[in-house]
């Protein structure tokens, strides 16, 4: 396995392996099983980070669900710009339901209380949120709903499994973290 990486202009090194996210992934997926056994959540996906979280953790969802995919403006460089453009492809049916959202990173957590607030309009019965990463030092509007946490990780960029550094790095298998 490549530890160091170039991904445009910057080096990473290794963070989080795929194994690690893998297991990890089972760990979460076995406490939605059971927490939401006859509830038929709808799992809505932020794209475009979280894809292949998404996709490895509905694999091992094996109870009745729903699965979608929503976009909110994209993230630039390195650092949060705080300010939000739309939401596209929200689900419309959400009242009376079960939704788990779904993220690759919460870092300021900007992006989710616009999502959530949009979401909130619709009543739903539940709302909670599932995020890959999740930076504890850098958020800045803090997540009620956030109930299922891949890895906490330190203030510092990461790229790779979904997450970019300018658009490239997003198929990467593992997750990288800057070198500084
Ligand atoms: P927030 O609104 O919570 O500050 O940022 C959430 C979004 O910022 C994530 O969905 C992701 O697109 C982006 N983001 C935050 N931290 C990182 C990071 O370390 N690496 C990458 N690639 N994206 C990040």
């Amino acid at each position: 396995m490549m530890n160091t990486i170039e991904v445009g202009d910057r080096k990473f090194e290794i963070s989080i392996t795929n194994e690690r996210i893998n297991e990890r992934i089972k760990l979460i997926a076995a406490q939605i099983n059971a927490e939401y056994e006859d509830k038929r959540p709808i799992f809505v996906g932020v794209l475009n980070g979280s894809f292949l979280f998404m996709a490895d953790l509905l694999k091992e969802v094996n109870i009745p669900c729903e699965v979608a995919f929503m976009k909110v403006s994209s993230y630039k460089g390195t650092t949060s710009s705080g300010e939000m453009k739309e939401v596209f492809g929200l689900p419309e049916n959400l009242k009376d339901r079960n939704l788990i959202l779904v993220e690759d990173i919460v870092d300021t957590g900007f992006t989710l209380k616009y999502i959530l607030e949009k979401v909130y309009l619709q009543q739903p019965a539940s709302v909670r949120v599932c995020s890959l990463l999740f930076k504890p030092e850098a958020i800045l509007s803090p997540i009620q709903e956030l109930e299922y946490i891949g890895f906490e990780i330190p203030n510092e960029f990461v790229v790779g499994y979904g997450l970019d550094y300018d658009e490239l790095g997003r198929n990467l298998k593992h997750i990288y973290r800057t070198i500084s």
